[in-house]
């Protein structure tokens, strides 16, 4: 099977969210800021009250590779990206594309889900054009 994340303290709830089908991105109460990796304390004013919002769910394609060969459970050939997110942090996830070779940066994503045993992992679909 393919690896999983090991949730720390500060990503348990994080993790657990995701395992029930939903990204949320942390926000800082005091200034606002949205960021990723979840954590304990704000990277930008170290206050330490965060929430967790529902992300929209959407995002676009910063960068991507294209493995050619994989470890054991990934089929290749297989993309993997980072995505900023429509509220402004980055996540790197499985791009799932109906056609790799036309996959360009820019190009917006969806948020999906990928079943891993009683886990769920975040990865992205690309958007079909209108
Ligand atoms: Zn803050």
């Amino acid at each position: 099977m393919k690896p999983l994340a090991q949730p720390t303290p500060d990503t348990r709830e994080w993790f657990a969210l995701i395992d029930e089908g939903r990204l949320t991105v942390p926000r800082c109460r005091e200034c606002r800021a949205f960021f990723l990796y979840p954590r304990s304390s704000c990277p930008r004013c170290g206050h330490r009250a965060i929430e967790l919002v529902d992300a929209a769910g959407t995002g676009t394609l910063l960068s991507f590779v294209i493995n050619h060969r994989g470890p054991e459970g990934f089929v290749p050939p297989y993309a993997l990206a980072i995505v900023e997110l429509a509220e402004g942090p980055h996540l790197m996830g499985t791009l799932r594309a109906p056609d790799l070779e036309a996959v360009e940066v820019g190009t917006s994503v969806r948020v999906a889900f990928e079943q891993r045993g009683d886990r769920r992992v975040v990865c992205f679909d690309m958007e079909r054009a209108a």
